[in-house]
């Protein structure tokens, strides 16, 4: 489950420019992935905000932070849990899930 790999992005992520430039600009900074945050968290928003439909379900595969997230009676405000489905998309697993 804890792959090193970096995933192959989604169709809708190659058809849109801003992710295809935020997510080549990622892969590039990124010889240690904690090295891009910056391009990290704009690409989740930027997933969040324009593919909205794009958002991932909630992880039910021993995820951390999904079952804090759920708890949760505020909703998603912010957005925050809704980002943090969304770097599985982009990001290796293991590093994705740290926040
Ligand atoms: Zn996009
Ligand atoms: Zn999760």
């Amino acid at each position: 489950m804890d792959s090193l790999e970096w995933p192959v992005p989604p169709p809708f992520m190659r058809n849109c420019v801003v992710c295809h430039a935020l997510a080549t600009a990622l892969v590039d900074k990124a010889e240690s992935p904690v090295g891009c945050f910056a391009e990290q968290v704009t690409l989740a928003r930027h997933i969040v905000r324009d593919h909205p439909d794009r958002v991932p379900e909630p992880h039910t595969d021993g995820c951390a932070l999904c079952p804090d997230y759920a708890k949760r009676n505020d909703g998603d405000p912010a957005g925050v849990w809704a980002e943090h489905r969304t770097r599985d998309l982009f990001m290796p697993t293991h590093v994705a899930r740290l926040m």
